[in-house]
């Protein structure tokens, strides 16, 4: 597998994990085992829509420029989008934060049928908050088992949870601000922020690696993707995807085949019934 699957209870550690693999495939062989995944994960989103059993919560973190908004570009491109929905998580509003820091979470989950995709998440709150110290330490430090808790929920209702952390190095960072800074048509995304925040780098990979090793359980796992290379990281998130999805598929298929049988048999009843008025 392209992804790095965490194990639970296995310790993270980012700098044991190239940023810039490329599991040995050219670009070209990449792309092309990108469009097969991609082919059958649309297949998968229409029995996953139909069959009305299950969600699909895709959840995406990273550093700035790692490529959250191109992953969602380019891993959605075939999936029908009246099945899809994006949320992102912006700083918290008042209103959001004088609730619990799940509320606004638990609200935009996907209905049964749906996929949804988080850019960005619920895990801010012990990411972002937690590098700028936005709450006391032990109120953060809680939040890694009340995110469990909560996923837990989330898995045991139906939701089958894939969560990806876009892994790029400092430098391909740096690169990735300053080709912002040079085309006029990135420029709105362009941040001092950015700068700023990436002065925090090795707060934020302490903060990734705990949320990484305490939150990857067998119901939602982490799965880094080396994100250096943009062909790389689609086929990465691809791929955990359709491996995620493909064992519910039998039974996907048995209750639509039950669906599409109890259908029939409603239309044969209702023109049984028309023949005998005539
Ligand atoms: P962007 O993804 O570039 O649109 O930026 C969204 C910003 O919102 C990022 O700087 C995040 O760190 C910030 N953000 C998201 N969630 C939270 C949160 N729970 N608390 C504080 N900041 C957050
Ligand atoms: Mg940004």
């Amino acid at each position: 597998m392209h992804a790095h699957k965490v194990a639970p209870g296995v310790h993270v550690r980012l700098r044991d994990i190239a940023p810039d693999a490329n599991g040995g495939l050219t670009k070209e062989a990449g792309r092309a085992r990108f469009a097969e995944l991609n082919a059958e994960l649309d297949v998968m989103q229409e029995e996953l829509y139909a069959a009305g059993t299950h969600a699909l919560l895709l959840i995406l973190q990273g550093m700035d420029t790692a490529g959250k908004d191109g992953a969602i570009r380019n891993v959605m491109l075939n999936l029908n989008p009246q099945g899809c929905r994006v949320e992102s998580f912006k700083v918290p509003t008042e209103e959001e934060l004088a609730h619990d820091f799940l509320w606004r979470v638990h609200k935009v989950v996907p209905r049964r049928g749906m996929v949804g995709v988080f850019n960005r998440s619920h895990y801010e709150d012990v990411l972002v908050v937690r590098v700028h110290a936005l709450v006391p330490e032990p109120v953060w430090r809680a939040r890694y088992e009340q995110i469990n808790a909560f996923e837990r929920l989330l898995a045991e209702t139906g939701t089958i949870i894939v969560k990806c952390f876009l892994h790029i190095s400092k430098e391909e960072q740096e690169q990735r601000l300053l080709a912002r800074e040079q085309d006029v048509t990135k420029a709105w995304k362009l941040s001092a922020g950015d700068w700023r925040e990436r002065e925090r780098w090795s707060d934020y990979m302490a903060a990734y690696e705990e949320a990484l090793t305490r939150c990857s359980t067998d119901h939602a796992p982490w799965y880094i993707i080396p994100a250096n290379r943009k062909w790389y990281r689609d086929l990465a998130i691809s791929e955990a995807l359709v491996e995620t999805l493909r064992p519910y598929r039998d039974d996907w298929r048995r209750a639509l085949d039950a669906m599409s049988r109890a259908r029939r048999a409603e239309l044969e009843a209702f023109r049984a019934e028309q023949r005998r008025v005539q």
